[in-house]
């Protein structure tokens, strides 16, 4: 191998380097975007659950399960919870 050829040799490995570092950086990169994502849904999922469950659930008095604030009476007991609501709401 004459030295202009090992030359090349090293210039093209040098560039294969090259190349594989930066996929291996951008590789990282996306990785890390995929867990700022994540870690945003799951914030985002959390602000919307405390949401759902301030604005969407009470709790019948007589029987204590959870009901959706539109019902007008427990469907588990029977129990009318408008004075329920009432009270959550004050
Ligand atoms: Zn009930």
């Amino acid at each position: 191998m004459n030295a202009a050829l090992a030359a090349r040799v090293r210039q093209l490995q040098a560039e294969a380097e090259h190349r594989r570092a930066i996929r291996e950086f951008r590789a990282r990169r996306a990785a890390d975007e995929q867990a700022r994502i994540g870690a945003l849904l799951n914030e985002l999922i959390a602000a919307l659950a405390d949401v759902v469950d301030d604005g969407a659930c009470i709790t019948c008095i007589s029987c204590r399960r959870a009901l959706s604030p539109r019902r007008r009476s427990c469907p588990h007991c029977g129990t009318v919870v408008a004075a329920e609501r009432a009270r959550r709401a004050a």
